[in-house]
């Protein structure tokens, strides 16, 4: 019970010198200590600095940003003027946009500032509304952004915190010319953050231009795998994914399964194929509307579905706790982009498991994803779907030694589970989905 504003019990946060209202947010999250990421940036953005970020996923930069800005927007408060917005933070997709907003709102639930959000695909009245008396912090994509300041519907040159979030998922997706363009509107004084899981040229450009004599925090290198993801990949014929899919599907310890599918074709068949199977699941991707793709999340998000299927660019907003499994159905062509597909899973210290089924055309993709991660992915033949044609080709081939885990099962959830569960026989795991060919012997 919560009697004063400040934390009962001393926690990790205290360090950081945070507002009261803030200490106790963060205390009901129930974060205990900062993260790295926290740790570094926090009392830096606190004495106003520009701030460069190189941050894996999963790493709490959401708060890293969040907390000094309403921090400064708190200490430094003045009221708003029509279509005025005193923080900007720009973010490649809608869910992710909605999700920072979440967390402003969760840190912020004491201080009583005006905030909102705003993005493509929907209608823009409700927005217009929101902003026409303006608001302490906005959360927008950029295409939306910069068509209601076209409109005149908001005004960027009040804008005292700038935060370009994914910085190079805003390159990938082809809005950096947006985003400078609304950086040209924005007065040069205010203090910007760039965040960035990895650093391409055209990024490092781009922070010259943007940033006054950062302070640099990087977490980790931009392509290290989170550790605590026990990541298996399983070699199979492309034709028989979809039946081992199901069957994989069919071990309750797969609780909740994030499935990654390369396009947006692939995760409607993915869908299909699994209701057949009375699997229920959904998928995310750039061709669903705004509100099936937010209803789908939340399902996801409340266990009525156990499985949701996204492609990259949709994946981007997923923060949904307690994903035991990422399953990369097809595996992605960019190790960053593996990187942060496994990175849904192990969220906030929890452990994870990474499963990725590799057909024969997919190994120079895995080749790929084990030189920038620099640590083999395990190879899991327990299945009756196993190739041991891949297998011999890629153990050929990999520069690392691959160990069968036969003796394991690798959809538990832990040393434990396993250590106490028998292993699954292939006859009783997958007696009713026996391929007709491709069948390992
Ligand atoms: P982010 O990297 O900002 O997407 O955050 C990833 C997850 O970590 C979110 O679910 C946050 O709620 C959670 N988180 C952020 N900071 C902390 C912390 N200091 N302790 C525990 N969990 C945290």
């Amino acid at each position: 019970m919560h009697t004063n504003i400040t934390p009962q019990t001393p926690n990790g946060f205290d360090a950081l010198n945070l507002i009261s209202p803030l200490c106790r947010a963060v205390n009901e999250k129930e974060y205990s200590n900062p993260t790295p990421i926290q740790m570094q940036a926090v009392p830096h953005l606190l004495k106003g600095r520009d701030l460069l970020g190189c941050a894996q996923t999963g790493t709490g930069k959401t708060a890293a940003f969040a907390l000094p800005i309403l921090q400064r927007l708190k200490e430094n408060y003045q009221p708003v003027g029509r279509k005025e917005i005193r923080s900007l933070i720009l973010t490649p997709t809608r869910e992710l946009a909605v999700q920072i907003m979440e967390s402003f709102e969760d840190y912020g639930r004491y201080l009583n500032l005006k905030q909102t959000v705003i993005y493509g695909g929907v209608r823009q009245e409700k927005q217009v509304k929101a902003l026409k008396y303006g608001v302490d912090i906005l959360v927008a994509t950029p295409g939306r952004l910069l068509d209601l300041h076209n409109q005149k519907f908001l005004r960027l040159d009040k804008v005292e915190v700038f935060v370009l979030d994914e910085a190079d998922r805003m390159l990938d997706m082809g809005f950096l010319p947006d985003v400078k363009k609304i950086h040209s509107f924005i007065t040069k004084t205010s203090q910007t953050m760039l965040f960035s899981a990895t650093m391409p040229i055209e990024i490092q450009r781009l922070t010259k231009g943007f940033l006054k004599d950062p302070i640099k925090v990087e977490v980790a290198p931009p392509s290290t795998t989170v550790d605590k993801i026990d990541q298996r990949v399983l070699f199979v014929d492309r034709e028989n994914k979809g039946a081992l899919l199901k069957s994989m599907l069919e071990d309750a310890t797969i609780e909740r399964a994030l499935i990654f599918a390369r396009t947006k074709h692939g995760a409607n068949k993915i869908v299909k194929n699994l209701s057949k199977g009375k699997i229920r699941a959904d998928a995310i991707h750039g061709n669903k509307s705004q509100a099936a793709r937010l209803e789908a999340l939340n399902k996801f998000k409340t266990g009525k579905i156990r499985v949701l299927v996204a492609t990259d660019i949709a994946s981007r907003g997923i923060d949904v706790d307690g994903i035991t499994h990422v399953i990369n159905y097809d595996l992605p062509n960019e190790p960053e982009s593996y990187v942060h597909r496994i990175g849904r899973t192990a969220r906030a210290g929890a452990e994870g498991i990474a499963l990725s089924l590799c057909d024969l055309g997919e190994l120079g993709y895995l080749k790929k994803i084990e030189r920038a991660t620099n640590k083999p992915v395990v190879m899991e033949k327990d299945h009756i779907y196993h190739s041991e044609t891949i297998a011999s080709k890629r153990g050929r081939s990999s520069g690392f030694k691959t160990k069968s885990t036969q003796k394991k099962r690798f959809y538990g959830k832990g040393p434990s589970s396993r250590k106490n569960s028998k292993p699954a026989t292939r006859r009783g795991r997958y007696k009713s989905e026996r391929p007709e060919r491709g069948r390992k012997n």
